[in-house]
């Protein structure tokens, strides 16, 4: 079959997209495969376009007013920040993500980081293999059964870890303005205000998407309400916290320790100094990764690519509007 589209991968976290061609081939796509990195990149390599697919790279309005033919994009994944929706859907660009691919990875990988931070492993590993063997070393360390864990942001990934924190007979209690407390409850969690979180809680775990209101969300004002043993961990996006104030405050023992598998800045510069207090946690924004979800996020990803294509309903538009002005 000749190739009616071209489908570009301005950036993805894969090698290849040879699952993406090998599913698109079907309908005649062409798929290409570029690591941009910035507007002038992603203007070169998408121009052209009929959709594209992307992870991180900056889809600004510069870059959607230079789409000359997309229809669709669709984001390698759940938070889609990277992307001018408004600019999109101004030009009839449809915009989805992949919201149901990896949620336990990142519920996983949070609980993970809590368990890391409260019996202090991070600390272990370093002593025993310079031969140490001494667990006092490592006191206080607080038993986790009589803990109050603060989840901000009850939504999928949220709602999956305090499942898992029920499992340690941890105490849960949410803050979201946007779900019913009628619904947090029934979930078994304990609705809050986030000062009322912020003041309970011995783990503080971040689940928002990064939007205009909850960018620093957590600042000085934020941490300065905290318990000094409190664990906060962030497995959403890095500029959810003031990473300064983050800084100073795990620096000057305002809070406890921070486990962080996302940063303000991805990747760090060498010797960012959010690297090197002893008390902070860093993983490489690997919380959505496992063999299995990695698969799924191509596929799933070329078959909404698909849909997109073939005129059918894409399954997670995050700007419904573009589809209903098309179809009404
Ligand atoms: P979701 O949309 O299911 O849940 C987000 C929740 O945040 C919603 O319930 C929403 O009401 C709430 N919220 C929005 N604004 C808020 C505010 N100002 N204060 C409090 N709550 C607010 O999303 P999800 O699937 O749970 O994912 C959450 C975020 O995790 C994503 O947006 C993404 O940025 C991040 N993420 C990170 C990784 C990773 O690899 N580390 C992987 C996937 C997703």
């Amino acid at each position: 079959m000749s190739e009616r589209f071209l489908v570009v991968v301005v950036d993805s976290p894969f090698e290849t997209a040879e699952r993406e061609q090998s599913i698109l081939s079907r309908i005649g796509v062409k798929v290409q495969k570029f690591n941009c990195f910035n507007e002038s990149q992603i203007i070169e390599a998408a121009g052209n376009a009929d959709a594209i697919l992307c992870d991180a790279s900056p889809i600004t309005r510069n870059v959607i007013l230079n789409l000359h033919k997309a229809t669709g994009i669709v984001e390698y994944g759940i938070g889609y920040d990277n992307i001018d929706v408004n600019a999109a859907t101004e030009r009839g660009i449809v915009v989805c993500n992949i919201p149901d691919f990896i949620t336990s990875e990142v519920a996983d990988h949070a609980v993970a980081l809590i368990l890391a931070l409260a019996r202090r492993l991070y600390l272990m590993l370093p002593s025993t293999r310079a031969g140490e063997w001494n667990w006092r070393k490592f006191r206080p360390i607080n038993g986790l059964d009589k803990m109050t864990a603060g989840i901000i942001g009850f939504g999928n990934i949220g709602r999956q870890v305090a499942r898992r924190l029920h499992a340690f007979q941890i105490e849960v209690i949410a803050y979201d303005p946007y779900i019913p407390f009628k619904t947090i409850e029934t979930l078994g969690a304990k609705p809050a205000t986030l000062e009322e979180l912020l003041m309970a809680s011995d783990i503080v775990s971040i689940h928002v998407p990064l939007t205009k209101e909850t960018r620093h969300l957590i600042g000085k004002e934020e941490f300065a309400l905290m318990k000094n043993s409190a664990i906060l961990v962030n497995t959403s996006r890095g500029s959810v916290i003031d990473q300064e104030a983050l800084l100073a405050s795990l620096r000057n023992g305002r809070i406890g320790a921070a486990g962080l598998d996302v940063l303000q800045r991805e990747p760090p510069e060498p010797g960012d100094p959010i690297l090197a207090p002893g008390n902070v946690l860093v993983t490489p924004h690997i919380g959505w990764y496992s063999e299995q979800s990695s698969s799924r996020l191509q596929e799933y990803a070329a078959l909404e690519a698909e849909r997109i294509l073939t005129g059918q309903i894409p399954r997670h538009p995050v700007n419904p509007e573009v589809l209903l002005k098309k179809r009404p």
